[in-house]
Order: structure tokens, then sequence, then C-alpha cells
């Protein structure tokens, strides 16, 4: 069967792939799947949005169901919301971090959890078979305007951290939403906080003409100079629907995800004196090493936010986290949140008195190198296979492809879940050796490559 969603929601170009005919016609599917609401639906501020936001909506209605359409909001919020209002689900219009002439649509369930791909399989098949519920006229779904969805979401993340300590602290802040929904909540929370709050790139453009809409060292260059040139504490950096957050510390140095993630994972073990600790298989040493010193249990999952989001809840965790920025914040809720993720770091740097760049230095220290390599589809699995059975004197992981475990450190070998390629991490105490590592990887994809295709 034909598949619309992807490891993160169904993505495509504006009026393109994602059309209102298409928007029309995953409202009727989605709709025919939930039954009955209230369904809430909300957007980011991508191009095209109130278009296809619009068209969702009728869809849904057609099918009975009743809606509450919360606006513009990060996706994080509507999430929060859809929980909170007891809906019956969300469909949120957004395409996170993709570039500009991207939207999409992600549906969540009434826990805020983005749905299983089961369910995600259910309505494909309603949507391609075209066998949708098209109720009496009189049976036609009630629409509602949602009300202020983002103060909720926000009192519930001032609740979390302690206020009175972050505002004695007088933390001078710089963020960049980079033109997203981010804008609307992040700066006012660190107003609350007492912060002297300074943004950029906060005005809501579907455009995104400040930066692209995923933060990383190249994207976030004003947002490192800025914090530099004011003598700002921190910088704080959103995507596109603000559900990840990254960092830049006073110097003006950009901080990888998995260096944040274990700042906020000893914080929060300490504040707990222990818990459980989720991330992906892909995460840094770093994160491993401090749940080990400071009393915590990690557990591993294969790379995806949503099976990060779905086994903090099963397990009972304190705290997930991803690489790229996205940090799961269990107390508040069990998806990944942008503004929670900023505010505990703010909580952080007012608790330890301390700077960034000094938390950072404290870390354990290791080096990655991430290279990618081309791989049709049709190989994909049997190329790991192959990889498995020539690995097999080896230490392994296979909770997402193959993690070799060497002396000198780590390599990851996986399938991208949207591209034809292969991704090879390693990892290791210096630059050179996870140099060398990831030369043997990606020797050793080639070498089985060529194996299967002679
Ligand atoms: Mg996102």
């Amino acid at each position: 069967m034909n598949r619309l969603f992807g490891t993160n929601g169904i993505r495509g170009v504006v009026n393109i792939d994602i059309t209102a005919e298409f928007a029309l016609k995953i409202g009727k599917a989605i709709g025919t799947y939930f039954k009955t609401g209230p369904i809430l639906v909300g957007l980011d501020g991508r191009a095209g949005g109130l278009m296809l936001k619009n068209a969702v909506i009728s869809g849904l209605l057609s099918t009975g169901v009743n809606i509450i359409d919360v606006g513009l909001a990060p996706t994080p919020a509507i999430q929060y919301a859809a929980r909170e209002l007891n809906a019956r689900g969300a469909v949120i219009i957004t395409a996170s971090h993709n570039p500009p002439e991207f939207n999409g649509v992600k549906v969540v369930g009434s826990d805020g959890v983005e749905i299983s791909t089961i369910e995600e399989e259910e309505i494909e098949r309603i949507y391609f078979s075209n066998n949708y519920v098209n109720v009496n006229w009189r049976l036609i779904g009630g629409y509602e305007r949602g009300g202020d969805i983002l103060k909720n979401y926000m009192e519930s993340i001032i609740r979390k951290v302690n206020v009175d300590l972050i505002k004695k602290s007088g933390l001078k802040v710089v963020v960049d939403p980079g033109n997203g929904v981010g804008g609307l909540v992040t700066p006012y929370l660190t107003t609350l906080a007492g912060c002297e709050t300074i943004t950029i790139n906060s005005n809501l453009d579907g455009f995104f003409p400040g930066r692209s809409p995923e933060p990383n060292d190249e994207s976030l260059t004003l947002l490192k100079k800025t914090v530099k040139e004011i003598g700002a504490d921190i910088g704080i950096a959103h995507d596109g629907d603000a559900d990840r957050v990254v960092f830049v510390d006073e110097k003006g140095g950009f901080i990888t995800g998995d260096k944040s993630f274990a700042l906020l994972v000893v914080k929060t073990l300490l504040k707990n004196g222990g818990g459980r600790v989720v991330t992906p298989i892909a995460t840094s040493n770093i994160v491993k090493d401090v749940v080990e010193e400071y009393g915590g249990q990690l557990i591993t999952t294969k790379v995806g936010s949503v099976i990060v989001a779905r086994t903090l809840k099963q397990v009972n965790g304190v705290i997930g986290g991803e690489e790229n920025g996205g940090i799961f914040y269990a107390p508040h809720q069990y998806v990944r949140d942008g503004a929670m993720g900023a505010m505990l770091m703010l909580e952080y740097l007012a608790e330890t008195g301390e700077s960034l760049s000094k938390l950072i230095e404290k870390l354990p220290k290791y080096y990655q190198v991430k290279k990618k390599i081309s791989c049709p589809d049709s190989l994909k699995e049997k190329l790991l296979n192959k990889l498995k059975e020539n690995l097999k004197n080896y230490k392994l992981d296979t909770t997402d492809g193959v993690k070799i475990y060497a002396d000198k450190g780590w390599v990851l070998i996986r399938a991208s879940g949207t591209e034809p390629i292969i991704r090879c991490y390693a990892e290791s105490y210096s630059q050179k050796e996870a140099e060398q590592l990831s030369k043997w990887g990606v020797d050793l994809v080639n070498d089985s490559m060529r194996e299967l295709t002679v």
C-alpha cells in the first residue's frame, strides 16, 4: 500500500504535494478514523497553513466530528491542549524544520502523542479507498474557536520551574524563534521569569526570511554574533514549530543537542535523586556517562521522536532527549517541547550560578563524525543483514541498524527513513580516533554493498 505518513507526519511542497484537495481528503479520512470528537485543529506559521487548515476542517466536519480551532501555536502547545481539553485527538498543520516551501499534517491522539503506525495505516487505508463517512446534513460537525491555549500551556511550563530563582539570577537572554511559532511563547516565558530578553527573527513569517527553520551551527550565525556582542548569558533557538530547542553559550559558541540534553539530564537526576532517561541509540556517550554518574537508568530506543515519547511514557521516565535538540520533560508532557527545554536550561544556569560554557566544559569529552552513503531503498534491509552477518564476532546492538562497540568507541550504521542513504555515525575519545572509526564504518558498508551486488 502507498504510504502518506513519514517518520513525522505527512509532509510535502505546498500546492504540489500538499494541496487544498489533499487536505480536504485527509481531513475526511482522519474524521472517519476518529469517529468522535472533539478534534483540535491548529497550525504553525508556514505559508499555505490557513488554506490547509480550513480544508482539513471542512473534511473533518463532513464526517460529523466536532472540531475546536486552536489557531496558531507551537506544536507542543497543541499537543498539551489535546490532553488538557480531553480531545479525542488533534490535527496540526506543520512541517517542523523543513524548508519554507514545505507544509504537512501531523495527527496526535488524546494523550498528545503522535498516533501509532498502525493508526496511520488505518487512516491511509480510508484515504486510498475513498471510503469516508459522509453524515446526514443535520449531523455535520460543530465548529468552535478554542480559548487561549497558549496561556494554559505557558502556565504549565512556569509551574515546572522555580521562577523566583531565575528572577534572582538576572539572566540576559537572546531568543531566536527563526520567524516560527516559538516567538508566540518563549520570549514571554523568559520575560515572565524576569530575564532581560532580546529577540531576533521573532516576527512570524511563513517565508522564513531570517534563517532556515532548522536551527544548527550554520543557520544561527546572527544569534551567535548577537549573544556575544551584547554580552548575553545564553542564546535560545527553536525550529519552525518550536518542539526543539538548541542553545548558544555566552561566548557565542553553538552547543550541540546532546550536550545540552546531558546538562538537563544532570539537573533532572539531581533533582529527582535518579530516574529513567530515554534517548535514541545515536546519542553521544556523554549522556550515557552522566546518567551513570548521577544514578539514573538509561533506556535507548530507535531513532525518532515518536518512539522516544512513547517509551518515556511506558517506562515512567523523567526526561528524554535527542541530539537534534528534542527535550521531553515528563512532569510537563511526554512529547518534545522547545519552550520547556529552554526554561529548564535557564533554571539550571540559575541553580548553578555558572556560565553555560563552563557547564559544558565539565561534561565528558567525545568526538563524533557523521557520514552518509547513498543506497537504494530496496537494498537497505539486505545490506544491514549482510553487515550483521559479517560482524558477528563483534559486540553489536541492533535496536536500530547495527551499532558496533569497538575498543575506542562505537560506530552506528542505520538506514535513513526518508532518503535513499545509509547513515554512519562514529564516536570516540579524540577527533582522530573518531575519523578512523568512521572510515572503518564506511568501508564496512561499501564492502557489504559490493558483496551484495556482485
Ligand atoms: Mg519541529
